[in-house]
């Protein structure tokens, strides 16, 4: 033996902590232990409980996408994975594709078309503000798209695309199919793939749903569905194929070897979901996300994007004067253990309200190690008003 284990790594101490940190950003986010739990658990990929837990995952998924009959499909991916599957399915070469661009990844849904050799046309929208649907009525009709792209959220700037259902009503009667990625949303908000004719759902595991990360879902609707078989061209994508997919996903058979671990992980985020039911869940979701806000604002701090297009799933806090965003992260990490996210662009720092991150005790540690650690950095702000408006919220949402 002529390599040897490296001296540096021998013996080799886990760099994990004990106790995780408490994962407050823009995903991923933490896991209930249930999921945890079937996470660590490897069976066969085409046994009979396998077969039963896919059945289970599709009609789970139906019930939290809101469709009767949309075709599921997981992705052993990341949600752009799952991003680059909707799109590489419903364009073609020379397709006219039309992106609403809020931010980074309604832009990667453009940047992925393009490298589809669809003719992109990116429709831009202000910083922080949600596409209008005047606006996109428009750009159908002058460019007559064959597909539309757009976010529900945009997680990098914290905007929500509110009009989504009138969008996604335009789209229809102008017969373009619409693509919606819903990663940071679905199961946090209304979405109602059937009511709303939405032709593909996106959504990864590490956000909305409260799972890990690495396993992502696509939902095509009929009518979706149908042009992918009509497709006489040969994908170039051998792995997200939908009609390959279609093999493990609805005929019991091979495509390549599931990631067994990832979709126990997802049914059991499936059926918690489902046993919360989504009322309950969208009213929890509501409760901590207003809860924070005010007690983000009632600290002294000031929010990024205005009431009618601020995401509820990820909320975006200007960074005060004078405080650096990488160090007043790193310290509310060093000192008390929670994470939050910085930004790609503006300076704002990002608080997730996604799934496992909307519980209360989870509020409380996040709102006083922010408010705590820019103290520490020399900003003057109001901790206890901060810290009462966030347990008002909450009793007010409790007791009406
Ligand atoms: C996080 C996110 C993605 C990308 O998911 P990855 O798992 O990082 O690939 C796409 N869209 C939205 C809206 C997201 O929030």
């Amino acid at each position: 033996m002529r390599i040897k284990v490296p001296e540096h790594l021998v013996p080799l101490d886990s760099i994990l902590p004990e106790e995780p940190l408490l994962m407050m950003g823009a995903g991923p986010v933490p896991v209930p232990a249930r999921v945890a739990a079937a996470n660590g658990i490897v069976i066969n990929h085409l046994g009979e409980t396998m077969s039963q837990i896919v059945e289970q995952v599709k009609s789970m998924s139906r019930y939290v996408f809101q469709t009767e009959n949309g075709r599921i499909l997981g992705v052993a991916g990341p949600g752009s994975a799952a991003m680059e599957m909707a799109v590489a399915n419903l364009v073609r070469p020379g397709s006219r594709v039309l992106s609403i661009v809020n931010g980074l990844f309604s832009g990667r849904l453009a940047d992925m078309a393009e490298r589809l050799e669809a003719e992109v046309t990116r429709l831009p929208v202000g910083e922080g503000l949600a596409a209008q649907p005047e606006q996109v009525e428009e750009y159908l009709r002058q460019y007559k798209p064959h597909v539309l792209t757009i976010v529900q959220g945009e997680t990098s700037n914290t905007t929500w695309n509110h009009h989504l259902p009138e969008i996604a009503r335009l789209a229809h009667e102008h017969d373009c199919l619409i693509i919606v990625d819903a990663v940071c949303t679905l199961s946090t908000m209304p979405l109602d793939m059937d009511e709303w004719n939405i032709d593909a759902v996106i959504t990864g595991g590490q956000k909305g749903l409260s799972c890990i990360p690495g396993v992502s879902l696509v939902a095509f609707s009929e009518r979706a569905w149908q042009f992918i078989q009509s497709r006489n061209d040969t994908l170039k994508h051998w792995c997200l194929d939908a009609r390959l997919a279609n093999r493990f996903w609805y005929e019991k058979s091979y495509h390549y070897t599931a990631p067994v671990s990832g979709i126990l992980a997802l049914h059991e985020a499936l059926r918690l979901i489902c046993n919360e039911t989504l009322p309950v869940r969208f009213q929890r979701h509501m409760r901590c996300s207003e809860a924070l806000q005010n007690g983000v604002q009632a600290l002294g701090l000031s929010l990024y994007v205005e009431k009618s297009a601020r995401l509820t799933s990820v909320l975006g806090i200007h960074v005060p004067d004078g405080i650096d965003a990488g160090a007043l992260l790193q310290y509310m990490s060093k000192r008390y253990r929670v994470e939050i996210s910085g930004s790609f662009g503006a300076n704002i720092v990002r608080i997730g309200q996604m799934g496992e991150q909307c519980r209360t005790h989870n509020l409380f540690r996040t709102l006083h190690a922010l408010g705590s650690s820019l103290q520490s950095m020399g900003m003057s702000l109001d901790l206890p008003a901060g810290v009462a408006a966030l347990e008002g919220t909450l009793d007010a949402h409790e007791f009406a």
